[in-house]
């Protein structure tokens, strides 16, 4: 932080800033499409709207159970972010992360900045693509154990895109903090440029050597944010 003051907020996005990007695609994808025709058939009860939402979304109310688990495996293939499938994906990691199977990626400094600041007296928040359900399956169940006692809240699209500067006004309402006591951390430089839109302080996580242009002030590591004796 160049800003001598502390936030009175973090709103932090997941995926390549506080957890690899390759988690997402190359652990909980992956592990998703594997079960998915083995949960269908082991869980009839619980995936039955599910179901129903597929046939209602293919046009198809006559197909089977393995017409169904086909057009869901088309849909994961094409990362289709589709309700039926995206409520199925939940349930499978949901199973994955209690068995113990899958643990949640979260980088040691991100875990440990998360400490510090909650520490701090810091409210923290979660803003990600991936839904409110699924990023506290991550937290909760993570490589540094349940790190969701830190986060006051959570947001996913609903509250809006993530390249858009509304929806960052929106979370501003919504935890009733002003933009300019609100610092956002991403890796995404869109995203950046839609909350600094909406006046929130902004910070890029250019990790694993990311090159950036220096249009948004930028670290490599939660170290440098906020480092331990710097005063909230
Ligand atoms: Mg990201």
């Amino acid at each position: 932080m160049t800003d001598a003051a502390a936030p009175r907020a973090i709103v932090t996005d997941i995926e390549g800033t506080t957890s690899s990007i390759a988690f997402v695609h190359e652990v909980l994808f992956p592990y998703s499409r594997a079960r998915l025709a083995d949960y269908v058939a082991a869980h009839p009860a619980a995936v039955a709207e599910i179901l129903a939402a597929v046939r209602a979304e293919a046009g198809s109310g006559d197909l089977d159970t393995a017409g169904c688990v086909a057009k869901l495996l088309e849909w994961h293939d094409a990362d289709r972010k589709i309700g039926p499938l995206k409520d199925l994906q939940g349930l499978i990691w949901a199973e994955g992360f209690a068995e113990g199977v899958l643990k949640g990626h979260v980088y040691a400094d991100a875990a440990a900045g998360l400490r510090r600041w909650h520490h701090q007296g810091i409210r923290l928040y979660v803003y990600s693509s991936g839904s409110v359900g699924a990023q506290k399956l991550l937290f909760g169940h993570s490589d540094f154990g349940d790190l969701t006692p830190l986060f006051s809240g959570h947001f996913d699209t609903a509250v809006g895109g993530k390249k858009e500067a509304a929806s960052y006004a929106a979370i501003a309402r919504a935890i009733d903090t002003a933009p300019g006591d609100i610092l956002f951390l991403s890796d995404v430089a869109a995203e950046l440029a839609a909350a600094r839109a909406a006046g929130l302080d902004v910070m890029l996580l250019a990790r694993e050597g990311m090159a950036h242009d220096g249009t948004f002030p930028a670290v490599d590591s939660f170290d440098a944010i906020l480092p331990q004796g710097v005063a909230a």
